[in-house]
């Protein structure tokens, strides 16, 4: 027997699929030739890491290719070193086996490395979707990786290239938006895990990235539950198959094509194409028109293709029926996080039976083996720790901070209440305002998350605003029991209590799924409002003190009554992490307002699904809006500045646009524009120029045709009932154009808006 990494190299010399300086291409198929099935199916295999600790030596017994830590799966005592020590200890397991084949480890570090205490823990996507920041988002999941590789695993569950398209939907909170060009906007994620376009995936600063969940896991319906009311995770997508491609499976086109994602993971959900006529939904796992035809053959993916846990049971017939199907349908790995022997057992059988070709099983090892020769694994199998010593560490919680700050979403501010004064008395209310588990919701530290106040080093929202405004005078009362109208302004942060799948608790306590009846949904309380506790005590502070902030900490838009308009400000704060200073930040006005919704805000429940496109759409507030705190004049100037030198003719005719608005204006420090028509006809003049130009980038076309955003904003806040017709599509029609590099069309939707008065 091989203990150590050390003997193995000197047992396997000579090999060439050990042999660096050979091209990858051909250490895989010297590899694969060396293999017996056995050991082929192993490596298309992943168990659950608690499961196979318990019996030492399985890892090596069954000659599996990969372990999961799905959520909460962590090591006792839950640090780095552990961490480390856990994944190194079932790496020697892997190498002690005949070919020295290295263990691929994966885990959900979906908003960081959530499952580690003391990892930083950034927004999860909704929130960094609202940034509008495809760079930020980056540095996020590179920083994310960081964390993760350091303690061992090499494979991220994510990001999650889903587009939400229902509020209703458990797992909206994981989307970056409703729209897929805001998903595409933000799949710089994947470059920010695997390097740009899986260039580094063997630096230790980097892990495998997995999109998921393929296809169409955000567009199960209404009507298609299995309680025939609400749309569920896991449920149904009932569509036509132009507008599944043009909503769902887009986003994979350059996710694939473009970022090269190492692997894909299929939904739990099924597709069910209208033109088939209804009624004879197909589980993703067993599509192989889309996971084999589609992905692999259209897309060119080089990939490999992981099941989701359990998933390949939800197909329908017996064991051997469900696994030979999803094989055959392209799946190349198999999460069966508690069954790794009857798998393995099923999958053997089957390709004796010949009813699962060896080919299709060496298609799906090769694609294993290429991801884990790029990793650098059989080079550096074990974990290079050098990077432990950053986690958690004042530059990457300031990353989380500044994604904190620029993804809050100012939905009202009447009388300017926001940014408040340092030196205000405030009167902080709200079971959300001094919880650290509620703020970071699921996928943390345990797979549905906690709403417990310490669940994780970093600040709460309290905590930040004591650091951010030491001269403000706070008192705090999580139940609003003693509001006093002494303060100068209530702020009351509530929300969801977190979850991960299943319905998302909204309206209700405790989990979606009661752990004591197995697994199976509870009945849900989906209602997409305040919990009645929540409502009491915005109501109870907005109607005792003059001036009132409501922040919402949730993982999707849930609607606040207002009957009697007493709430003045009014943020969507998502599930920030663990940085709630980036929310102190944005308060007191150290850092602007400047995040845009990629969900539309409905009115009520009853909306949804409410997107933007629809043919009717009257949703409470539109898809892209976003009141801002920053001077338009600055970010103008700063854009002109930037502009300036470019020797492009359009550009440069651009700036000249710009100027004359500058110019013609009469504009204040407080967003005010004077001469407003002037300054819209100019800037829509330029940005009408810039359209289709590569010479400007798409945030500076998003600064430019934000400050068109601000007046069309502003027209209808000032206009309130009266706003023109048809201005929330409008407004969400051309951030819509925006995300698709329509700047012209995006800059005439917003000037239509704004200079409605005139009408
Ligand atoms: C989720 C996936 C996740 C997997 C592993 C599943 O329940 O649907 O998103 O990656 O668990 O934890």
């Amino acid at each position: 027997t091989v203990a150590g990494g050390a003997t193995v190299a000197i047992q396997a010399n000579g090999f060439p699929y050990l042999d660096a300086d050979l091209p990858l291409a051909e250490r895989v198929s010297d590899l694969l030739g060396r293999m017996s099935l056995a050991e082929k199916v192993g490596q298309m295999t992943q168990a659950e890491r608690a499961n196979v600790a318990a019996t030492p030596g399985r890892v090596a017994s069954l000659g599996l290719g990969s372990l999961l830590s799905g959520g909460g799966s962590t090591p006792t005592p839950n640090t780095p070193e552990a961490w480390a020590d856990m994944v190194d200890g079932f790496q020697t397991q892997s190498l002690s086996t005949r070919l020295s084949i290295p263990l691929l480890y994966g885990v959900d570090s979906v908003h960081g490395h959530g499952n580690l205490v003391g990892a930083t823990v950034f927004p999860h996507n909704i929130g960094l979707g609202a940034m509008r920041d495809p760079a930020l988002v980056e540095e996020v999941a590179h920083v994310t990786a960081a964390e993760t590789r350091a303690t061992g695993p090499q494979w991220s569950f994510a990001p999650c290239i889903c587009v939400a398209r229902d509020l209703r939907w458990g797992r909206t909170y994981e989307s970056f938006g409703e729209d897929p060009a805001l998903v595409v906007l933000n799949e710089t994620a994947i470059d920010g895990l695997q390097g740009p376009r899986r260039s580094e995936l063997d630096q230790p600063d980097r892990v495998l990235a997995s999109v998921k969940h393929f296809a169409g896991d955000g567009g199960t319906e209404f009507g298609s539950s299995t309680t025939g009311e609400y749309t569920i995770d896991q449920g149904v997508a009932v569509t036509s198959r132009r507008d599944f491609e043009r909503l769902h499976l887009s986003p994979y086109v350059p996710a694939v094509r473009e970022y090269r994602a190492g692997t894909v993971m299929p939904s739990y959900s099924s597709v069910d194409w209208t033109e088939n006529g209804v009624g004879d939904p197909l589980k993703m796992h067993a599509h192989t028109e889309l996971i084999t035809g589609w992905l692999k053959g259209q897309q060119d993916f080089d990939g490999f293709v992981i099941s989701d846990y359990n998933a390949i049971e939800q197909i329908p017939g017996d064991y051997p029926t469900q696994v030979r199907t999803s094989v055959n349908a392209g799946v190349d790995m198999f999460m069966e996080p508690n069954t790794p022997d009857p798998f393995i057992a099923t999958l053997m059988g089957e390709v004796g039976a010949g009813r699962v070709p060896m080919a299709r099983i060496d298609d799906a090892v090769r694609r294993i083996l290429q991801q884990k020769l790029e990793l650098g694994l059989f080079e550096r199998p074990y974990t290079d720790r050098a990077g432990q010593a950053d986690i958690g560490s004042a530059e990457h919680r300031a990353v989380a901070r500044e994604a904190v700050a620029k993804s809050q979403v100012l939905l009202r501010n009447t009388g300017d209440v926001l940014p408040l004064a340092k030196d205000a008395n405030v009167y902080l209310a709200g079971r959300a305002a001094d919880n650290i588990g509620i703020q970071a919701g699921g996928w943390t530290v345990t797979w549905q998350g906690q709403p417990v106040k310490d669940l994780i080093p970093g600040t709460t929202i309290r905590a930040g605003i004591e650091d951010v405004a030491p001269d403000a005078q706070v008192t705090f009362s999580e139940d609003a029991s003693a509001p006093t109208d002494g303060a100068d302004v209530g702020v009351v942060v509530v929300g969801e209590t977190p979850y991960s799948e299943g319905y998302g608790d909204v309206g209700g306590p405790g989990w979606p799924w009661d752990p004591s009846d197995g697994g199976v949904p509870r009945e849900p309380n989906k209602q997409l409002t305040l919990t009645p506790g929540d409502q009491a005590v915005v109501d109870t502070v907005c109607s005792a003190i003059e001036r009132c902030v409501v922040l919402v900490v949730s993982g999707r838009p849930n609607v606040v009554a207002d009957p009697y308009g007493q709430v003045d400000a009014l943020v969507a704060s998502w599930l920030p992490g663990s940085e709630g200073a980036g929310v102190a930040d944005v308060l007191f006005g150290d850092a602007p307002f400047t995040g845009r919704l990629g969900q539309t805000w409905p009115r009520t429940q009853d909306q949804e699904p409410i997107n933007v496109g629809d043919a009717e759409y009257d949703p409470e507030l539109p898809f892209g809006w976003g009141l801002r705190t920053d001077s338009a004049l600055d970010r103008l100037e700063a854009l002109r500045a930037e502009l300036e030198s470019s020797r492009d003719r359009a550009v440069r005719r651009a700036v000249g646009d710009i100027d004359q608005a500058l110019a013609r204006g009469d504009w204040t420090e407080t967003g005010e524009v004077g001469n407003e028509r002037a300054v819209l006809r100019t800037l829509a003049r330029a940005a009408n120029r810039l359209d289709g130009s590569d010479a400007v980038t798409w945030q500076q076309m998003n600064t430019l045709t934000s400050v068109l955003r601000d007046l069309a904003q502003q027209r209808v806040v000032d206009a309130g009932t009266d706003a023109p017709e048809g201005w929330a599509a409008d407004l969400a029609d051309a951030e819509h154009a925006l995300l698709v590099g329509e700047y012209g069309f995006a800059a005439d939707l917003l000037v239509r808006v704004a200079s409605a008065r005139a009408s």
